[in-house]
C-alpha cells in the first residue's frame, strides 16, 4: 500500500512524510522485488487463484496505490513500466474530477488503465463511511464505481475504504451493490477467501530501509541496505 510516490517537499510534517516515499527509494524497492523474482497481479487475478484455482505466478504481488496523487503516474509508472509491474490505483472520483494539480486526471487514469493497471474506487469524496447514514454510504460506494466504470471500460470490483474504516453495515452494503471484495490498512502479506472484504496490506511509508521493506514482505534480508536517506 502506497499513498505518494514523488520527492517530499521541504519543511514536510510527519503525516505528509509517513505517506511519501521518494522516487529513488521506490526505484530501489521495484529493483529488489524484480530480483527477488515477483511478478505483479491484480485482486482479480488473486481472486480467481483463492476461488477457482487459476494459477498465479510463483512469487506474486499487488502493487497498489490510495487517492490518485499526481506522483504515482509521473514516478511510480515509469519504473514499474521498465519492470513489466501494473498496478492498482484506488481513487475518491470527486478529488479526481476537480483536476487539481496534485491529483492525476481523469485522462491519466485511463492511460493507466490501458497499460494493464486496474483503477478502482475509495468512495467518492474521501468519507469514512461507518456509521453514515445507509443511503450516503451507496452514494459513496456506488456513485465512485460508476464513475470510474465510465471512465475505464471496466466494471470496478474492488473497494478501499478511506481511512481503514469498515463496519458490518458497510460491508453488506458493498456486498449488495456488486463489489466483490475490499482492503483495509491491516497488515497482511498472505489472503483468503473468507477475508475477502477486510483484505490487509503492507504499509510503505517510506521510512523504511530495504532491511524493513523485505521483512515486512517476509524475505530474506538484503546484506547491504542502499536505501537512501529520505
Ligand atoms: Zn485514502
Amino acid at each position: 500500500m502506497y499513498h505518494r510516490v514523488e520527492p517530499l517537499p521541504p519543511k514536510s510534517g510527519a503525516l505528509r512524510t509517513g505517506l511519501t516515499v521518494i522516487p529513488p527509494n521506490f526505484q530501489i524497492q521495484m529493483d529488489w522485488l524484480r530480483e527477488r523474482g515477483f511478478e505483479t497481479v491484480s485482486l482479480y487475478d488473486m481472486q480467481n487463484a483463492l476461488a477457482f484455482g487459476q494459477p498465479l505466478p510463483a512469487k506474486p504481488i499487488v502493487i497498489s496505490f490510495d487517492d490518485g496523487y499526481r506522483g504515482v503516474y509521473d514516478f511510480a509508472f515509469p519504473v514499474m513500466r521498465a519492470h513489466g509491474y501494473t498496478g492498482t490505483l484506488f481513487l475518491p472520483t470527486e478529488l479526481i474530477d476537480k483536476q487539481e494539480p496534485d491529483y492525476i486526471n481523469w485522462q491519466m487514469a485511463e492511460e493507466l488503465a490501458r497499460a494493464g493497471w486496474k483503477i478502482e474506487p475509495h468512495t467518492k469524496s474521501h468519507v469514512e463511511l461507518p456509521g453514515q447514514p445507509h443511503n450516503y454510504i451507496l452514494y459513496q460506494a456506488l456513485g465512485s464505481m460508476e464513475t470510474i466504470r465510465a471512465h475505464v471500460g471496466y466494471q470496478p470490483r474492488y473497494f478501499c475504504y478511506p481511512g481503514g474504516e469498515y463496519d458490518a453495515e458497510v460491508i453488506g452494503l458493498l456486498k449488495e451493490i456488486g463489489y466483490w471484495g475490499a482492503v483495509t490498512t491491516r497488515f497482511a502479506i498472505d489472503h483468503q477467501l473468507k477475508d475477502a472484504y477486510k483484505w490487509g496490506r503492507v504499509r510503505v511509508s517510506g521510512q523504511e530501509t530495504l532491511r524493513d521493506f523485505a521483512l515486512y514482505l517476509a524475505e530474506p534480508l538484503p546484506t547491504a541496505s542502499p536505501t537512501p536517506a529520505p
